[in-house]
């Protein structure tokens, strides 16, 4: 459960997380200065030196394509959006969650051709315990309100919890997470995997094949920030 006390708290004295300005959970001057993805691999958001032309392909995507479509991923996961990213997730600082949400809303609303349905990452059932709410089903909520996109939390399951992804080597964080997902109910064509953080994308990477396995042609993911590779042993995904 959301700790009420601490978010009656936050609503009546919300200072910017940063510079600790009074109105805002991030004001707008910070929100500005947030490190942004600015040259994204084509395919899984990677952040590419500036140097890359757009369009390009990160290495591992021209070598083993993954099984989701597309990543957007609007900021790099670096300081301070890591600190922010631990505030929402840790300490439930709903406020700031939201301006995180909105960030992503921002980058991925007005495609041409919208998913139909959100779908949160979902958490094992120890961790769901442990932390009181799964981050990434709060994003999809006030994305799907911000879109007028329907979500679920029901349809991609995760039965038990894998262990911790922290300071592990890709390979073995696919292997760790190998059919930790499956898919319940009608899905459709087209749909959003909501995350918070995108590390390696091995995480992303096994949803989507669980979801492809169940019919689903399309799978895009939507994560508020992407882990720069010289950082991949600090993320958890
Ligand atoms: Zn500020
Ligand atoms: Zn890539």
């Amino acid at each position: 459960m959301v700790n009420i006390w601490s978010l009656i708290d936050r609503v009546i004295d919300t200072r910017c997380a940063l510079c600790h300005a009074p109105g805002h959970a991030i004001c707008a001057d910070c929100l500005i200065t947030l490190p942004r993805n600015t040259r994204p691999c084509a395919h899984c958001a990677l952040p590419l030196p500036e140097s890359a032309p757009t369009d390009t392909l990160c290495a591992d995507c021209q070598a083993h394509p993954p099984a989701f479509d597309h990543v957007m991923a609007p900021l790099l996961y670096e300081n301070p959006v890591d600190g922010l990213v631990a505030q929402f997730k840790y300490r439930q600082h709903l406020h700031l969650g939201r301006v995180l949400a909105d960030t992503l809303g921002t980058e991925v609303r007005g495609q041409r051709a919208p998913p139909v349905l959100l779908v949160p990452v979902p958490a094992g059932p120890r961790r769901l315990r442990e932390r009181g709410f799964n981050q990434a089903a709060e994003l999809a909520r006030w994305l799907s309100a911000a879109l007028d996109i329907p979500w679920s939390g029901s349809r991609l399951i995760r039965a038990s919890d894998t262990p911790t992804q922290r300071g592990l080597p890709r390979p073995q964080r696919r292997r760790n997470i190998r059919g930790a997902f499956s898919c319940t109910g009608p899905l459709p064509d087209h749909l959003a995997l909501i995350d918070d953080v995108m590390t390696t994308g091995a995480t992303a990477g096994e949803a989507s094949r669980a979801l492809k396995s169940a019919g689903v042609k399309r799978v895009e993911v939507w994560a508020v920030a992407r882990t720069p590779r010289d950082r991949w042993n600090r993320g958890s995904g």
